[in-house]
Protein backbone atom coordinates (compact mmCIF):
# COMPACT_ATOMS: atom_id res chain seq x y z
CA UNK A 1 0.00 0.00 0.00
CA UNK A 2 3.10 2.44 1.05
CA UNK A 3 4.72 2.10 -1.98
CA UNK A 4 2.06 1.87 -4.42
CA UNK A 5 0.62 5.59 -2.67
CA UNK A 6 3.94 7.04 -2.70
CA UNK A 7 5.15 6.16 -6.32
CA UNK A 8 1.97 6.55 -8.08
CA UNK A 9 0.05 9.44 -6.26
CA UNK A 10 3.51 11.36 -5.75
CA UNK A 11 3.07 11.48 -2.07
CA UNK A 12 6.13 11.65 0.47
CA UNK A 13 6.24 8.64 2.79
CA UNK A 14 6.06 11.07 6.11
CA UNK A 15 2.73 11.93 4.38
CA UNK A 16 1.30 8.68 4.27
CA UNK A 17 2.63 7.49 7.32
CA UNK A 18 1.52 10.55 9.12
CA UNK A 19 -2.15 9.89 6.97
CA UNK A 20 -1.63 6.00 8.95
CA UNK A 21 -1.26 7.64 12.26
CA UNK A 22 -3.93 9.39 12.06
CA UNK A 23 -6.39 6.86 10.56
CA UNK A 24 -5.38 4.51 13.55
CA UNK A 25 -6.69 7.30 16.16
CA UNK A 26 -10.35 7.56 14.87
CA UNK A 27 -13.15 5.22 14.49
CA UNK A 28 -15.96 5.41 12.13
CA UNK A 29 -18.31 3.35 14.22
CA UNK A 30 -20.88 5.99 14.79
CA UNK A 31 -20.77 7.02 10.96
CA UNK A 32 -21.29 3.18 10.32
CA UNK A 33 -24.14 2.60 12.36
CA UNK A 34 -25.99 6.00 11.19
CA UNK A 35 -25.49 4.77 7.24
CA UNK A 36 -27.07 0.87 8.56
CA UNK A 37 -29.95 2.87 10.27
CA UNK A 38 -30.43 5.38 7.22
CA UNK A 39 -30.18 2.17 4.12
CA UNK A 40 -33.10 0.55 5.67
CA UNK A 41 -34.96 3.26 6.47
CA UNK A 42 -34.85 3.95 3.08
CA UNK A 43 -34.48 0.16 1.86
CA UNK A 44 -38.21 0.08 4.17
CA UNK A 45 -40.06 2.86 2.08
CA UNK A 46 -38.78 1.39 -1.21
CA UNK A 47 -40.31 -2.24 -0.42
CA UNK A 48 -43.67 -0.12 0.91
CA UNK A 49 -43.99 1.82 -2.22
CA UNK A 50 -43.91 -1.26 -3.93
CA UNK A 51 -40.73 -0.16 -6.15
CA UNK A 52 -40.88 -1.75 -9.43
CA UNK A 53 -39.68 -1.17 -13.21
CA UNK A 54 -42.43 0.44 -14.04
CA UNK A 55 -41.35 3.76 -11.87
CA UNK A 56 -38.44 3.92 -14.35
CA UNK A 57 -40.39 4.53 -16.93
CA UNK A 58 -40.35 8.08 -18.78
CA UNK A 59 -42.78 10.81 -19.41
CA UNK A 60 -43.01 13.78 -21.52
CA UNK A 61 -45.08 17.05 -22.29
CA UNK A 62 -47.56 17.47 -19.24
CA UNK A 63 -46.14 14.54 -17.66
CA UNK A 64 -49.76 13.46 -16.44
CA UNK A 65 -50.26 9.72 -14.37
CA UNK A 66 -46.25 9.63 -14.15
CA UNK A 67 -45.99 6.89 -11.29
CA UNK A 68 -42.64 7.07 -11.08
CA UNK A 69 -42.36 10.94 -9.95
CA UNK A 70 -45.47 9.70 -7.32
CA UNK A 71 -43.54 7.50 -6.08
CA UNK A 72 -40.45 9.04 -5.36
CA UNK A 73 -42.26 12.06 -3.64
CA UNK A 74 -43.98 9.29 -1.26
CA UNK A 75 -40.45 7.39 -0.67
CA UNK A 76 -38.59 11.06 0.34
CA UNK A 77 -41.58 12.23 2.23
CA UNK A 78 -42.04 8.45 3.89
CA UNK A 79 -38.13 8.22 5.33
CA UNK A 80 -38.47 12.05 6.37
CA UNK A 81 -41.22 11.27 7.85
CA UNK A 82 -42.90 14.59 6.48
CA UNK A 83 -46.53 14.42 5.02
CA UNK A 84 -45.79 14.77 1.46
CA UNK A 85 -42.23 15.80 -0.73
CA UNK A 86 -41.95 17.39 -3.86
CA UNK A 87 -38.47 16.18 -5.50
CA UNK A 88 -38.00 17.46 -9.47
CA UNK A 89 -35.04 17.46 -11.46
CA UNK A 90 -36.20 20.86 -12.49
CA UNK A 91 -35.94 22.45 -9.23
CA UNK A 92 -31.81 23.39 -10.47
CA UNK A 93 -30.23 23.55 -6.42
CA UNK A 94 -30.65 24.08 -3.35
CA UNK A 95 -30.97 27.70 -3.50
CA UNK A 96 -34.45 27.33 -5.77
CA UNK A 97 -35.67 24.94 -3.53
CA UNK A 98 -35.50 27.10 -0.33
CA UNK A 99 -36.56 29.92 -2.54
CA UNK A 100 -39.38 27.95 -3.58
CA UNK A 101 -40.67 27.35 -0.28
CA UNK A 102 -39.63 30.96 0.92
CA UNK A 103 -42.41 32.38 -1.88
CA UNK A 104 -45.11 29.52 -1.40
CA UNK A 105 -46.05 30.63 2.36
CA UNK A 106 -45.15 34.25 2.45
CA UNK A 107 -47.07 37.05 1.22
CA UNK A 108 -46.78 41.36 0.90
CA UNK A 109 -47.15 42.39 4.68
CA UNK A 110 -45.64 39.20 6.49
CA UNK A 111 -42.13 39.08 8.30
CA UNK A 112 -39.49 36.23 7.84
CA UNK A 113 -36.92 36.02 10.91
CA UNK A 114 -33.59 34.13 10.02
CA UNK A 115 -33.16 32.75 13.83
CA UNK A 116 -29.58 31.26 12.96
CA UNK A 117 -27.89 34.00 11.40
CA UNK A 118 -27.63 35.10 8.12
CA UNK A 119 -28.79 32.69 5.96
CA UNK A 120 -26.42 31.33 3.10
CA UNK A 121 -24.96 33.76 0.67
CA UNK A 122 -27.02 33.55 -2.61
CA UNK A 123 -30.07 33.58 -0.64
CA UNK A 124 -29.04 37.15 0.29
CA UNK A 125 -31.01 38.26 -3.08
CA UNK A 126 -33.63 36.10 -2.47
CA UNK A 127 -34.77 37.76 0.56
CA UNK A 128 -33.44 41.25 -0.36
CA UNK A 129 -30.88 41.65 2.08
CA UNK A 130 -29.16 42.69 -0.99
CA UNK A 131 -30.06 43.70 -4.74
CA UNK A 132 -33.46 45.78 -5.71
CA UNK A 133 -36.19 45.87 -7.99
CA UNK A 134 -35.82 41.86 -8.61
CA UNK A 135 -38.76 40.08 -7.15
CA UNK A 136 -36.80 39.57 -3.93
CA UNK A 137 -39.06 38.76 -1.10
CA UNK A 138 -38.26 42.55 0.28
CA UNK A 139 -39.34 43.74 -3.31
CA UNK A 140 -42.97 41.55 -2.79
CA UNK A 141 -43.11 43.58 0.45
CA UNK A 142 -41.44 41.23 2.57
CA UNK A 143 -40.24 42.48 6.27
CA UNK A 144 -37.15 40.67 6.98
CA UNK A 145 -35.06 40.40 10.35
CA UNK A 146 -32.37 38.50 11.94
CA UNK A 147 -31.39 36.32 14.71
CA UNK A 148 -27.46 36.46 14.54
CA UNK A 149 -25.25 33.46 16.83
CA UNK A 150 -23.45 34.60 19.47
CA UNK A 151 -19.93 32.63 19.15
CA UNK A 152 -21.71 30.75 16.86
CA UNK A 153 -24.40 29.44 19.17
CA UNK A 154 -28.16 29.89 18.87
CA UNK A 155 -29.45 32.97 20.79
CA UNK A 156 -32.84 31.66 22.27
CA UNK A 157 -32.90 35.30 24.34
CA UNK A 158 -33.05 36.95 21.07
CA UNK A 159 -35.23 34.75 19.36
CA UNK A 160 -37.58 35.50 22.00
CA UNK A 161 -37.41 38.39 21.95
CA UNK A 162 -37.70 39.25 18.08
CA UNK A 163 -40.45 36.49 17.10
CA UNK A 164 -44.06 37.58 17.75
CA UNK A 165 -47.65 37.65 16.02
CA UNK A 166 -46.85 39.08 13.13
CA UNK A 167 -43.92 36.44 12.25
CA UNK A 168 -45.18 34.45 9.52
CA UNK A 169 -41.90 31.99 9.29
CA UNK A 170 -38.62 31.37 10.72
CA UNK A 171 -35.85 30.10 8.44
CA UNK A 172 -32.84 27.62 10.29
CA UNK A 173 -29.92 26.73 8.38
CA UNK A 174 -28.63 23.34 9.64
CA UNK A 175 -25.52 22.82 8.08
CA UNK A 176 -22.40 25.61 8.86
CA UNK A 177 -22.59 26.48 4.85
CA UNK A 178 -19.78 29.14 4.49
CA UNK A 179 -19.35 30.38 8.35
CA UNK A 180 -17.06 28.84 10.85
CA UNK A 181 -19.65 27.47 13.49
CA UNK A 182 -21.46 24.35 14.73
CA UNK A 183 -23.91 22.88 12.67
CA UNK A 184 -27.06 21.92 14.06
CA UNK A 185 -28.66 18.83 15.24
CA UNK A 186 -32.01 17.61 15.04
CA UNK A 187 -32.04 18.46 18.94
CA UNK A 188 -30.91 21.62 18.36
CA UNK A 189 -33.71 22.14 15.66
CA UNK A 190 -36.17 20.84 17.70
CA UNK A 191 -35.51 23.12 20.84
CA UNK A 192 -35.54 26.36 18.45
CA UNK A 193 -39.10 25.13 17.01
CA UNK A 194 -40.13 24.88 20.43
CA UNK A 195 -38.97 28.07 21.59
CA UNK A 196 -40.25 29.90 18.52
CA UNK A 197 -44.21 28.15 18.30
CA UNK A 198 -44.06 28.86 22.29
CA UNK A 199 -44.38 32.23 21.01
CA UNK A 200 -46.51 31.91 18.26
CA UNK A 201 -47.64 28.11 17.24
CA UNK A 202 -48.73 29.64 13.92
CA UNK A 203 -45.09 30.46 12.83
CA UNK A 204 -44.05 28.13 9.60
CA UNK A 205 -40.29 27.20 10.23
CA UNK A 206 -38.62 26.16 7.49
CA UNK A 207 -35.17 24.25 7.33
CA UNK A 208 -32.39 24.54 5.12
CA UNK A 209 -31.02 20.99 4.84
CA UNK A 210 -28.59 21.42 2.33
CA UNK A 211 -25.90 19.31 3.63
CA UNK A 212 -27.51 17.21 6.54
CA UNK A 213 -29.55 15.04 4.81
CA UNK A 214 -28.46 11.34 6.39
CA UNK A 215 -26.13 12.67 8.72
CA UNK A 216 -28.09 11.41 11.81
CA UNK A 217 -30.93 9.55 11.73
CA UNK A 218 -33.65 11.90 12.09
CA UNK A 219 -34.22 14.75 9.58
CA UNK A 220 -35.46 18.01 11.08
CA UNK A 221 -39.25 16.71 9.31
CA UNK A 222 -39.14 14.48 12.53
CA UNK A 223 -37.83 17.15 15.07
CA UNK A 224 -41.11 19.55 14.52
CA UNK A 225 -39.83 21.18 10.95
CA UNK A 226 -43.05 22.33 9.16
CA UNK A 227 -41.00 22.23 5.30
CA UNK A 228 -37.46 21.88 4.21
CA UNK A 229 -35.48 21.62 1.05
CA UNK A 230 -32.50 20.67 -0.08
CA UNK A 231 -30.60 19.68 -3.49
CA UNK A 232 -30.01 16.83 -5.27
CA UNK A 233 -26.19 17.52 -6.33
CA UNK A 234 -25.62 16.65 -2.59
CA UNK A 235 -26.56 14.21 0.01
CA UNK A 236 -30.03 12.98 -0.98
CA UNK A 237 -29.19 12.36 -4.54
CA UNK A 238 -26.59 9.96 -3.48
CA UNK A 239 -23.55 11.08 -6.17
CA UNK A 240 -25.96 9.50 -8.97
CA UNK A 241 -28.58 12.24 -9.70
CA UNK A 242 -27.36 14.91 -12.50
CA UNK A 243 -29.64 17.73 -11.16
CA UNK A 244 -32.37 18.24 -9.01
CA UNK A 245 -34.22 19.49 -5.70
CA UNK A 246 -36.28 18.52 -3.38
CA UNK A 247 -39.06 19.70 -0.52
CA UNK A 248 -40.39 17.86 1.89
CA UNK A 249 -43.20 19.16 4.98
CA UNK A 250 -46.89 19.55 5.76
CA UNK A 251 -48.75 18.71 2.74
CA UNK A 252 -50.01 22.34 2.13
CA UNK A 253 -47.33 24.05 2.71
CA UNK A 254 -45.42 21.32 -0.08
CA UNK A 255 -48.45 22.16 -2.44
CA UNK A 256 -48.08 26.01 -2.42
CA UNK A 257 -44.33 25.23 -2.93
CA UNK A 258 -45.26 23.10 -5.99
CA UNK A 259 -47.82 25.71 -7.34
CA UNK A 260 -44.42 28.36 -6.90
CA UNK A 261 -42.46 26.17 -9.20
CA UNK A 262 -45.05 24.84 -11.75
CA UNK A 263 -48.69 26.86 -11.92
CA UNK A 264 -50.94 27.88 -9.32
CA UNK A 265 -53.78 25.22 -9.62
CA UNK A 266 -51.36 22.65 -11.54
CA UNK A 267 -49.39 21.40 -8.73
CA UNK A 268 -47.41 18.27 -7.99
CA UNK A 269 -49.61 16.56 -10.74
CA UNK A 270 -47.81 17.68 -13.94
CA UNK A 271 -44.17 17.59 -14.96
CA UNK A 272 -42.30 15.26 -17.24
CA UNK A 273 -39.83 13.50 -15.93
CA UNK A 274 -37.38 12.47 -19.22
CA UNK A 275 -36.20 9.37 -17.96
CA UNK A 276 -34.90 11.06 -14.79
CA UNK A 277 -36.54 8.68 -11.88
CA UNK A 278 -34.87 5.55 -11.66
CA UNK A 279 -31.47 7.92 -11.38
CA UNK A 280 -33.22 9.67 -8.63
CA UNK A 281 -34.42 6.65 -6.82
CA UNK A 282 -31.06 4.78 -7.13
CA UNK A 283 -29.16 7.94 -5.86
CA UNK A 284 -32.02 8.07 -2.79
CA UNK A 285 -31.28 4.36 -2.10
CA UNK A 286 -27.11 5.21 -1.97
CA UNK A 287 -27.69 8.26 -0.17
CA UNK A 288 -27.12 6.64 3.42
CA UNK A 289 -23.86 5.33 2.10
CA UNK A 290 -22.58 8.15 0.17
CA UNK A 291 -23.11 10.27 3.12
CA UNK A 292 -21.17 7.93 5.49
CA UNK A 293 -18.04 8.01 2.80
CA UNK A 294 -18.29 11.65 3.14
CA UNK A 295 -18.73 12.02 6.79
CA UNK A 296 -15.72 9.82 6.97
CA UNK A 297 -13.78 11.82 4.45
CA UNK A 298 -14.39 15.08 6.28
CA UNK A 299 -13.63 13.08 9.86
CA UNK A 300 -10.13 12.06 8.28
CA UNK A 301 -9.58 15.43 7.00
CA UNK A 302 -10.75 17.21 10.55
CA UNK A 303 -8.21 15.14 12.35
CA UNK A 304 -5.36 14.90 10.06
CA UNK A 305 -5.58 19.40 10.32
CA UNK A 306 -6.05 19.02 13.36
CA UNK A 307 -3.28 17.12 14.47
CA UNK A 308 -1.35 19.68 12.43
CA UNK A 309 -1.94 22.79 14.53
CA UNK A 310 -4.87 24.19 12.60
CA UNK A 311 -8.13 24.90 14.26
CA UNK A 312 -11.05 22.47 12.61
CA UNK A 313 -14.64 22.64 12.55
CA UNK A 314 -16.10 20.55 13.85
CA UNK A 315 -13.41 18.81 15.62
CA UNK A 316 -12.35 15.06 15.18
CA UNK A 317 -14.32 14.14 18.37
CA UNK A 318 -17.36 16.28 17.59
CA UNK A 319 -20.59 14.31 16.72
CA UNK A 320 -21.16 15.52 12.91
CA UNK A 321 -24.97 16.73 11.51
CA UNK A 322 -23.19 17.35 7.83
CA UNK A 323 -20.64 16.86 5.39
CA UNK A 324 -18.95 19.76 5.67
CA UNK A 325 -15.10 19.79 7.58
CA UNK A 326 -13.83 23.63 7.65
CA UNK A 327 -10.31 24.23 8.17
CA UNK A 328 -9.03 28.10 9.43
CA UNK A 329 -5.87 28.30 7.48
CA UNK A 330 -5.24 31.80 8.72
CA UNK A 331 -3.28 32.15 5.30
CA UNK A 332 -4.97 33.33 1.27
CA UNK A 333 -1.93 30.67 0.43
CA UNK A 334 -3.10 27.86 3.04
CA UNK A 335 -6.21 28.06 1.27
CA UNK A 336 -5.23 27.94 -2.23
CA UNK A 337 -2.85 25.22 -1.64
CA UNK A 338 -5.48 22.86 0.30
CA UNK A 339 -7.92 23.07 -2.64
CA UNK A 340 -5.70 22.86 -5.56
CA UNK A 341 -4.38 19.37 -3.49
CA UNK A 342 -7.73 18.48 -2.99
CA UNK A 343 -8.39 18.98 -6.67
CA UNK A 344 -5.25 16.56 -7.38
CA UNK A 345 -7.53 13.92 -5.82
CA UNK A 346 -10.40 13.89 -8.13
CA UNK A 347 -11.07 11.05 -10.50
CA UNK A 348 -12.51 14.26 -12.95
CA UNK A 349 -10.27 16.79 -13.96
CA UNK A 350 -7.43 15.88 -10.96
CA UNK A 351 -5.18 17.69 -13.88
CA UNK A 352 -6.33 21.01 -13.23
CA UNK A 353 -5.12 23.67 -10.92
CA UNK A 354 -8.46 25.85 -9.55
CA UNK A 355 -7.92 28.79 -9.08
CA UNK A 356 -10.12 31.79 -7.19
CA UNK A 357 -12.85 34.00 -9.17
CA UNK A 358 -15.58 36.39 -8.98
CA UNK A 359 -18.35 33.71 -8.35
CA UNK A 360 -21.89 34.95 -9.44
CA UNK A 361 -24.09 35.24 -5.73
CA UNK A 362 -20.73 35.31 -3.58
CA UNK A 363 -19.73 39.24 -2.40
CA UNK A 364 -16.13 37.79 -2.43
CA UNK A 365 -14.19 35.60 -4.66
CA UNK A 366 -14.17 32.46 -4.23
CA UNK A 367 -12.08 29.11 -4.92
CA UNK A 368 -13.08 25.91 -5.94
CA UNK A 369 -11.76 22.40 -6.02
CA UNK A 370 -14.40 20.10 -7.58
CA UNK A 371 -13.80 17.51 -9.65
CA UNK A 372 -16.94 15.59 -10.23
CA UNK A 373 -19.28 13.49 -12.46
CA UNK A 374 -21.98 16.13 -12.16
CA UNK A 375 -21.46 19.88 -12.40
CA UNK A 376 -20.59 21.64 -9.06
CA UNK A 377 -21.90 18.59 -7.17
CA UNK A 378 -20.62 18.68 -3.86
CA UNK A 379 -21.13 15.23 -2.40
CA UNK A 380 -18.32 14.41 -4.47
CA UNK A 381 -15.26 15.37 -3.08
CA UNK A 382 -14.72 19.43 -2.79
CA UNK A 383 -13.65 22.20 -1.42
CA UNK A 384 -14.55 25.64 -1.45
CA UNK A 385 -12.96 29.03 0.27
CA UNK A 386 -13.98 32.43 0.20
CA UNK A 387 -10.99 34.37 -0.14
CA UNK A 388 -11.38 36.54 2.88
CA UNK A 389 -10.42 36.44 6.60
CA UNK A 390 -9.78 34.57 8.83
CA UNK A 391 -8.95 32.49 5.29
CA UNK A 392 -11.49 29.07 5.91
CA UNK A 393 -11.55 26.29 3.41
CA UNK A 394 -15.01 24.12 3.48
CA UNK A 395 -14.47 20.63 2.30
CA UNK A 396 -17.19 18.06 1.78
CA UNK A 397 -18.49 15.44 -0.15
CA UNK A 398 -16.17 11.95 -1.32
CA UNK A 399 -18.02 9.56 -3.03
CA UNK A 400 -15.78 6.55 -1.49
CA UNK A 401 -14.20 7.46 1.74
CA UNK A 402 -10.87 5.65 -0.31
CA UNK A 403 -10.72 8.45 -2.84
CA UNK A 404 -11.30 11.25 -0.69
CA UNK A 405 -8.64 10.22 1.56
CA UNK A 406 -6.44 10.43 -1.76
CA UNK A 407 -7.74 14.07 -1.79
CA UNK A 408 -7.15 14.56 1.67
CA UNK A 409 -3.16 13.46 1.57
CA UNK A 410 -3.09 15.18 -1.88
CA UNK A 411 -4.38 18.48 0.29
CA UNK A 412 -1.35 17.70 2.80
CA UNK A 413 1.11 17.01 0.04
CA UNK A 414 0.40 20.37 -1.54
CA UNK A 415 0.89 22.52 1.60
CA UNK A 416 4.48 20.42 2.81
CA UNK A 417 5.88 21.04 -0.94
CA UNK A 418 4.50 24.96 -0.40
CA UNK A 419 6.60 24.68 3.16
CA UNK A 420 3.28 26.06 4.88
CA UNK A 421 3.96 22.76 7.08
CA UNK A 422 6.94 20.50 8.37
CA UNK A 423 6.17 16.82 7.93
C1 LIG B 1 -25.28 24.38 -0.83
C2 LIG B 1 -26.05 25.13 0.15
C3 LIG B 1 -27.15 25.92 -0.23
C4 LIG B 1 -27.63 26.06 -1.64
O1 LIG B 1 -26.64 26.08 -2.58
P1 LIG B 1 -26.89 25.60 -4.09
O2 LIG B 1 -25.53 25.73 -4.66
O3 LIG B 1 -27.87 26.54 -4.64
O4 LIG B 1 -27.38 24.20 -4.05
C5 LIG B 1 -27.85 26.57 0.75
N1 LIG B 1 -27.50 26.44 2.03
C6 LIG B 1 -26.47 25.69 2.43
C7 LIG B 1 -26.16 25.57 3.88
C8 LIG B 1 -25.72 25.00 1.51
O5 LIG B 1 -24.72 24.24 1.91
Amino acid sequence: MKQYITQNFNISPSVFDFGEEVLKSIDFKIIDDIARYNQLKVLKAFQNNRVSDVHFNSTTGYGYDDAGREVIDNIYAEVFGAEDALVRHNIINGTHAISLCLFAVLRPGDTLVAVTGKPYDTLEEVIGICGENNGSLKDFGVNYKQVDLIDGKVDYNKIMSTIDKSTKAVIIQKSKGYSFRPSLSCDDIKKIIETVKGINPDTICIVDNCYGEFAEKIEPTQAGVDLMAGSLIKNPGGGLVSTGGYIAGKKEYVELASYKLNSVGLGKHVGATLGMNKEILQGFFMAPITVANSIKTAKFCGAIYEKLGFTVSPSSDDMRTDIIQAIKFGTEEGVVKFCQGIQQGAPVDSFVTPEPWDMPGYSHQVIMAAGAFNQGSSIELSADGPITEPYIAYMQGGLTFESGYLGVLKSVQKLKDSKLINL
